[in-house]
């Protein structure tokens, strides 16, 4: 028979790293907490048992989606035992997961983690004698060094077939006579085995669990208030404080910590600087700045090697799509096959490609900060600022995982317990700059004379977006509540491992080429038949005749909208913006082939043509603000629709985050345009000022809720 084993712990202390060692699959490795949103199978390797990956939590209350999940698994499908993974570098914290799942009565054995780190520190852990305080196996481990792990999965083997459930953990007579009394009011009512577990929730006051066994709360409240006044503190900080103690008796016991130097270590020392609530920010800014800087940066001293390696493949792209042309030629392939292969499918596909050697490196910078433990520090920083902004500092982490695609990065939002905070994520994760929306920084770099900072204005107004929309969103009545607690813990500092970097890279370009080989391409034939076809099928003269195509007609319709921003009368800028919605590649790949006509696409010449149609930097940031910022790509709404339920609310979100982008860029057109002597037309000064006066109203009009939120707090 099959075994099956659910494998629990904390968030970042090490569960899939583990699950990974056990199982010998691959899944990706995040270093910050919150990566693992769903539940993920396995089987162990040399075992008849399967291993079940559950979210990573802090308890089995239901502050969160993912404890919800997981305990619904542990008490619904019975597995037939628990590995237990606790950090050992921070063993009070994640005990106290461990006493709760002791009481759901399922045989289970605690692999304690991180034991190198603990080595490295010189500190000594007496794993027995927790064995023996808590009747349970503890095996010391060090997952990614993957140490002990055989050992792990014998003990683990024995517990599932012995059976053998953990005796209960005792505490205080009157805390004892209680839970007693809870469990024969919920005798018959619920799993015997779990009764314990369900008994404590009941004097929690947990809302689950007062539902679904309704009266059995009343019928002990006697002596629950009993407990109350003895204690002089509310039932679940008892209950939890009781906790704390068994563990920090137990703890103290057990460890022995080498003597830290003065200034604490050098890990310590960089964190005070990294973390620091004032430099802490302008450093973040500055190594985002050089990971674009390294990935984008063109320009006439330096050419950095993302560019660089750009560069190269588009020179042999060109040629390529040269030699295609010229082969076309020679053997008769008739104009509308050429046209498609080489205006439509080589300049669409050739133009988003060829940023991935950008986005390669772009990535490889990324997962190395992410990796070394930088962006763990990054997300304790902008914890404390959103916090000062009733946001959750867990929104930050979706954030992070949205830079690389938006998609995963609106699920990781699941893992925020606040219900508003989590839907206000959801809604604003996508104002980050995406990979797919690299194409279209760089090429406006480009089309501003190398200026890098154009992607550094994307990522950090991006952020500043996602406040504000927090203190304005938080304001209406749907969207009003609590920041949940979040306890952000920074892991160790370590050097990334090379496989886990490699592996990052290589998933996330895959994912890119892939796309660009399917809706990119399939985009660009589509775009290719509408801008040489008018409405009565008839093929159009590139050089001539595109003025009247389909695609131009339509676009022409929609340019009307986007005159006030500053892009004048161009179709192309339309239909390129509205293309974006299928993928954001588009956005370059639809320039690539309306542009191209009789040249190859490179992205110099997108580039190129986009400062000329634009004619000035102004308009050039506006068009850039409102396409980085606006509607995300269809899959990304699709994962909006899946956090936000319905197609209304999606649609509210999908329009919010259009008039926001709408707003940024005709408030960065009006000012720079201003600033730099550009001939403003009156009806974007006008819309502008009213743009200004909403925002400083939502932004500073007084929060409705905020009283309610600080009374209850
Ligand atoms: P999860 O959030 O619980 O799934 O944790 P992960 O498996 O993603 O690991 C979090 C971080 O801890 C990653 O950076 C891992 O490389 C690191 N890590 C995991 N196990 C160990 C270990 O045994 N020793 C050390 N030093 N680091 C580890
Ligand atoms: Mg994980």
């Amino acid at each position: 028979m099959t075994l099956t084993i659910a494998l629990a712990g904390n968030p970042n202390c090490g569960k899939t790293t583990l699950f990974n060692a056990l199982t010998g699959s691959s899944q990706r490795v995040g270093n910050w907490p919150g990566v693992t949103i769903d539940k993920k199978v396995g089987r162990i390797r040399g075992c008849d048992a399967e291993l079940v990956d559950l979210p990573g939590i802090y308890s089995l209350s239901p502050y969160s989606p993912e404890e919800i999940v997981s305990r619904n698994y542990i008490v619904n499908e019975k597995p037939d035992a628990i590995i237990n993974i606790v950090d050992a570098t921070n063993l009070e914290r994640n005990l106290y997961l461990s006493l709760q799942i002791i009481d759901m009565g399922i045989p289970m054995v605690i692999a304690m983690n991180m034991m190198d780190e603990v080595e490295k520190a010189g500190d000594h852990i007496d794993s027995d004698l927790i064995a023996k305080s808590f009747g349970i196996s503890v095996i010391p481990i060090s997952a990614a060094k993957k140490e002990n792990i055989d050992k792990l999965v014998g003990a683990i083997m024995d517990a599932a077939t012995s059976r053998k459930v953990p005796p209960h953990v005792i505490y205080d007579d009157t805390i004892e006579s209680t839970a007693q009394e809870a469990e024969n009011a919920l005798k018959g009512k619920v799993p015997e085995e779990n009764i314990r577990f369900y008994a404590f929730k009941l004097i929690d006051d947990d809302p689950l669990v007062n539902e679904s066994v309704p009266g059995a709360r009343e019928s002990i409240m006697g002596s629950i208030r009993r407990m109350e006044e003895e204690y002089d503190d509310s039932a679940d900080s008892i209950i939890a404080d009781s906790r704390y103690r068994k563990i920090t008796e137990v703890v103290d016991a057990a460890v022995k910590r080498a003597p830290r130097d003065e200034r604490g270590s050098l890990s310590d020392r960089v964190d005070r600087i990294v973390t620091h609530r004032i430099i802490g920010i302008p450093i973040f800014i500055v190594v985002i700045a050089m990971v674009y800087f390294l990935a984008l940066y063109d320009g006439e001293s330096f050419t950095s090697p993302g560019a660089w390696a750009t560069g190269c493949f588009n020179d042999w792209f060109a040629e390529m799509s040269a030699d295609l042309s010229e082969w076309c030629d020679e053997n008769d392939v008739s104009e509308i096959t050429s046209g498609i292969l080489i205006d439509g499918i080589m300049a669409g596909v050739g133009a988003v490609l060829g940023f991935l050697p950008q986005i390669a490196i772009m990535f490889t910078l990324l997962i190395i900060l992410e990796e070394v433990g930088y962006m763990a520090r990054v997300a304790f920083v902008m914890d404390r600022i959103f916090r000062y902004f009733n946001l959750s500092g867990k929104s930050f982490i979706p954030l992070l995982v949205g830079t690389g695609c938006g998609v995963p990065g609106v699920m990781s939002a699941r893992t925020i317990e606040s219900e508003s905070d989590r839907r206000i994520t959801a809604m604003t994760v996508t104002f980050m700059p995406c990979s797919a929306k690299l194409p279209i920084i760089s090429a406006i770099a480009g089309a501003l004379a190398g200026n890098m900072w154009v992607a550094v204005y994307a990522y950090f107004m991006g952020i500043v977006l996602v406040i504000f929309s927090g203190i304005i969103l938080k304001k209406f009545k749907r969207l009003a509540g609590n920041p949940a607690p979040f306890i952000m813990e920074l892991p160790p500092y370590h050097i990334p491992k090379l496989y886990g970097v490699l592996k990052g890279i290589f998933d996330r370009c895959w994912a890119f080429v892939k796309k660009a080989f399917t809706v990119v391409l399939l985009a660009s034939v589509i775009i290719w038949f509408l801008c040489h076809f008018d409405f009565a099928l008839n093929y159009l003269d590139p050089e001539t005749e595109m003025e009247d195509s389909i695609l131009a007609t339509l676009g022409g319709y929609i340019a009307y909208i986007f005159i006030p921003l500053g892009w004048e009368n161009h179709w192309e800028l339309a239909a390129s913006t509205i293309t974006g919605l299928m993928a954001k590649e588009n956005i370059v790949a639809t320039l690539g082939v309306v542009l191209v006509g009789d040249s190859e696409a490179t992205i110099s010449s997108v580039s190129d043509a986009l400062a000329v149609m634009l004619g000035n930097e102004a308009a050039i940031l506006s068009f850039f603000s409102f396409n980085i910022f606006c509607a995300p790509c269809v899959a990304a709404i699709g994962a909006i629709h899946r956090e936000l339920d319905t197609w209304g609310a999606t649609g509210l979100a999908v329009l919010y985050q259009c008039t926001v982008s709408y707003c940024i860029a005709i408030i960065v057109y009006a000012v720079y345009g201003t600033i730099i002597g550009v001939d403003i037309d009156w009806y974007t000064y006008a819309l502008a000022a009213v743009d200004v006066v909403i925002l400083a109203y939502l932004l500073v009009a007084k929060d409705p809720f905020r009283q309610k939120r600080e009374a209850k707090a």
